[in-house]
């Protein structure tokens, strides 16, 4: 969109439109700046959202011809700053300070905010991950340059936005590149197009497992530079004096290739042992589960899928007396192969899984484990689904 397309929507004299809503603050806009991802990683162990947000970053940046950058702060980072080029990045910015090895809020803080203060240009869009430290950082760096911030993004891109005077339809301000920060909105039902073109950087968090990685390549060339570090004494108010981590049993959801995933409707806790069975039957398996059954203390809370649990998107989902609630799907609609297993027929799960099984569990389960045993081959069992698997017992949906 050309930028000459751009009209300011005020009065003649700048004023404010006299009867209209308040007017925008049109000074600071810009449809121009690079993309700009934080990265994120724990104790030099880099999280999956950032390459996610880099793979997203890059469809933006090539949307609006621009530079993907990407920041990362840390100590003694290695061979971080050239892998987050290889999946995407033109230029990172490397903070390397001791004080920055471990995240706190208000060093990294200073650090990022420093740093966009030093650029030529503001960047057109900040994206962090949603994870408990993009949720806690992001919020400081938008409140910094008093510039909007769209928490728990499940799609992004750019896109005009019209904004017409409701007094004077004649008075047309037209935006174009805006950051559209899309996510799912009251109770999930509706998806929300938020948009803030009015400063930047337009900032976003997005959820994890939610957008693509792009493969890595090797070959890729781009531009890493150190960035000043100049902490204050005031920046460390927190001090860490131990990290304690948790480590999972298991394969994480994130990571798992198939996941078999329990609701209210296997009617007891002990359900889940049959769950597990019959996710041993495949390599690289998880069980996942409804926040209803979560909340009735059954599994977990790490073992959640949807809204407020794990967003997923395995290679094969067995969802298995789970309804399908909006605030489940949006958690596992993008796995590439959805099973349900229900007794209602009219359950809404049945409206977008790929193959439906309509029974009681404590019937189905135990023949599709025998099913599904006998269909491996012990190779790669998801390949087996389609051509001996689910079909054979029941019969799609
Ligand atoms: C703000 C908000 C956030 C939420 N976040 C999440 C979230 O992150 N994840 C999430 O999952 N939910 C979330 N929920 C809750 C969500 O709305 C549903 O209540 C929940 O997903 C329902 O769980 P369920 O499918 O296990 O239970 P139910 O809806 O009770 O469904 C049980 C199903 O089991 C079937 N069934 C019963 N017995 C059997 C049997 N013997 N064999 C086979 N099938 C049987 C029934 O037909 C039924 O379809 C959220 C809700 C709100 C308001």
């Amino acid at each position: 969109m050309p930028e000459e397309q751009y009209i300011e929507p005020k009065g003649e004299s700048g004023a404010e439109v006299a009867g209209d809503e308040p007017l925008i603050d049109l000074s600071q806009f810009s449809p121009k700046g690079d993309v700009l991802v934080i990265a994120e990683h724990i104790l030099g162990d880099l999280q999956p959202v950032t390459l996610e947000l880099l793979g997203a970053g890059r469809i933006l940046a090539d949307k609006m011809e621009k530079n993907l950058l990407c920041i990362v702060l840390g100590h003694n980072l290695g061979e971080m700053p050239r892998l987050l080029i290889e999946h995407g990045a033109d230029t990172v910015y490397v903070a390397d300070h001791e004080e920055l090895k471990l995240y706190r809020t208000l060093p990294y803080r200073r650090v990022i905010c420093d740093f966009l203060e030093s650029l030529p240009e503001a960047p057109h869009t900040a994206l962090l991950g949603s994870t408990t430290t993009g949720r806690d950082l992001a919020p400081r760096i938008a409140a910094h340059f008093e510039t909007g911030l769209t928490a728990d993004t499940t799609e992004l891109d750019i896109g005009p936005y019209e904004h017409k005077s409701k007094v004077d339809p004649t008075k047309i301000g037209l935006y174009p590149n805006c950051l559209y920060a899309i996510r799912p909105s009251f109770g999930e039902s509706l998806k929300a197009r938020i948009l803030g073109p009015w400063k930047n950087p337009q900032m976003a968090t997005t959820r994890p497992g939610v957008m693509v990685p792009l493969p890595r390549d090797s070959k890729r060339k781009g531009e890493i530079k150190q960035v000043p570090v100049n902490l204050k004494e005031e920046d460390f108010r927190l001090k860490v004096k131990d990290i304690v981590r948790e480590v999972s049993k298991g394969v994480k959801l994130a990571d798992a290739e198939v996941i078999v995933a329990g609701g209210f409707g296997l009617g007891t806790a002990e359900g889940f042992e049959l769950l597990k069975q019959l996710a041993d039957c495949f390599e690289n398996s998880a069980i996942g589960a409804s926040r209803k059954v979560v909340d009735l203390g059954w599994i977990p809370y790490q073992h959640q899928v949807g809204q407020t649990g794990k967003t997923v998107r395995p290679k094969l989902y067995i969802a298995c007396g789970i309804s399908g609630a909006i605030q489940h799907r949006v958690g596992m609609s993008k796995s590439a192969t959805i099973i349900a297993v229900n007794k209602d027929p009219d359950a809404p799960i049945f409206g977008f899984a790929d193959h439906g099984i309509v029974g009681d569990v404590y019937q189905i389960l135990p023949e599709l484990i025998k099913q599904f045993k006998a269909a491996q081959d012990g190779k790669d069992s998801t390949q087996n689904l389609d051509n001996s698997g689910v079909k054979a017992v029941v019969g799609a949906h």
